[in-house]
């Protein structure tokens, strides 16, 4: 019999997150930032709108001159200049008189309003067509009406974004309308793959007698690429202490922040690993009340945190998404670690062995329009790959539970949606 340690899931999530610490912060080119968390907090230099400008393709004027104007009764306007978006016209609107105006064009001095084209006699857009001498205008503004007012946005001096703060695309376009284009964030994690199994091939190699292709290190490659951090592969190693000591040491060499491995931590079969581990490091090799994935390995080899996962594959990607993921997204700054849950009411009858059980399934919005349900996406065995590829979603059904009855309520672990789903 083994000497593992029995751990509960979340037993097990705490001990593998107070291993991990946050990553140093770097500065980065503003779209490499992508993702990351923000390292600084930011000050806008600038103010946005940086001036007054307009909103419409219309006609900038004094908006008093239009008091009176309807259909019946438009006000006429001489029209004294042309201003586009990208220049500045000089020219000082005096009451009685008119600009052409583009959007996003800034506001000549004295004009107080802008009239849409469609406003006017002159309902074009075309840059091309000559300029009128005078409009007839069909309606009145109120001062301030289609302008955008400088600062309306973001004031100069104001801090826009904290330290802490996660990277999307609309935080990017912020930051280059500020004229940021160096950014500091929390770096990537640098996290190694290692697969362990004397039965592996690469993934280019035709199949042999007794021997599958190493499908773990592109999922964890993949899983680890679509959480923002940067995969090393370090493929596979034999069942030699020499093989894992070999990469391992490149992993060292590689500075990476983490070490993943597949494989080879359960019953009987650890003892590479283990060996390597205890006399180099230290590790724990746990067997968490999970299903599926119940061996792990957790501890540090040189200094570097390992964690040692299940080999089947739908077992080490369960691990994967249940621990490695949440101890990458901690190193990286995040302080969401999880994936939404939701509740859904389940559409089959489930039976477990009384782990907490992560099973596969399809969650979609119930026919009423009102919640969502889940189906179970077929085989739940740990070698059936294929139904988490159908799957969108993991059941959770608690310890302890053994059957979950067709039309019950459960806790659907989001394993497509991002952290950021209810910011
Ligand atoms: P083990 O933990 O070594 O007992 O492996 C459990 C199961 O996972 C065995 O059927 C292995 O062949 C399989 N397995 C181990 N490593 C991988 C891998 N990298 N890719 C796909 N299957 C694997
Ligand atoms: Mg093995």
């Amino acid at each position: 019999m083994s000497d593992a340690e029995y751990l509960t899931v979340e037993e097990a999530l705490t001990a593998v997150l107070s291993g991990v610490s946050v990553l140093a912060a770097e500065q980065v080119p503003l779209l490499d930032a992508l993702g990351c968390v923000l390292a600084e907090d930011v000050v806008a230099k600038d103010s946005l709108p940086p001036f007054a400008n307009s909103s419409m393709d219309g006609y900038a004027l004094v908006a008093s001159d239009l008091a009176r104007a309807t259909t019946e009764n438009p006000a006429t306007l001489r029209v004294v200049g042309d201003v586009a978006a990208g220049t500045v016209l000089e020219v000082t609107i005096k009451s009685g008189t008119a600009v052409r105006i583009m959007t996003g064009a800034p506001l000549p001095p004295g004009a107080d309003a802008v009239v849409p084209v469609e406003d006017t006699n002159e309902a074009w857009r075309d840059r091309e067509r000559p300029l009128p001498e005078q409009i007839q205008v069909t309606r009145s503004v109120k001062p301030g009406d289609y302008i955008r007012h400088p600062g309306e946005d973001i004031e100069a001096g104001q801090t826009i974004l904290r330290e802490g703060h996660i990277l999307r695309p609309q935080e990017v376009g912020v930051l280059a309308s500020l004229g940021v284009s160096q950014i500091s964030v929390i770096r990537r994690p640098k996290v190694a793959i290692i697969a362990t199994g004397d039965e592996l091939l690469e993934v280019d190699q035709p199949l042999q007698p007794g021997k599958i292709r190493n499908s773990n290190g592109y999922t964890q490659a993949a899983q680890i690429i679509a959480l923002g951090a940067e995969p090393v592969q370090l493929g596979i190693a034999g069942d030699t202490e020499t093989a894992v000591r070999q990469k391992l040491q490149a992993g060292l060499d590689a500075n990476v922040d983490l070490f993943i491995s597949s494989a080879g931590v359960s019953v009987g079969a650890y003892d590479v690993v283990k060996a390597v581990l205890e006399a180099e490091g230290n590790v724990g090799f746990w067997r968490v009340r999970m299903r599926p994935g119940k061996p792990l390995a957790y501890g540090t080899y040189h200094g570097v945190p390992y964690l040692g996962l299940p080999g089947n594959p739908v077992s080490a990607m369960v691990s994967f998404e249940r621990f490695a993921r949440a101890a990458i997204r901690k190193m990286a700054g995040h302080t969401q670690l999880e994936r939404p849950t939701i509740p859904v009411t389940v559409q089959n009858e489930i039976h477990s062995d009384g782990r907490e059980s992560y099973i596969r399934a399809s969650v979609a919005p119930a026919d009423e329009g009102v919640g969502y349900t889940a189906v179970l996406t077929g085989d739940q065995g740990s070698h059936i790959l294929t139904s988490l590829v159908k799957a969108n979603a993991l059941l959770i059904v608690s310890e302890g539970v053994k059957k979950v009855p067709a039309g019950s309520q459960l806790n659907a672990w989001m394993i497509d949606w991002p952290e950021t789903v209810f910011l």
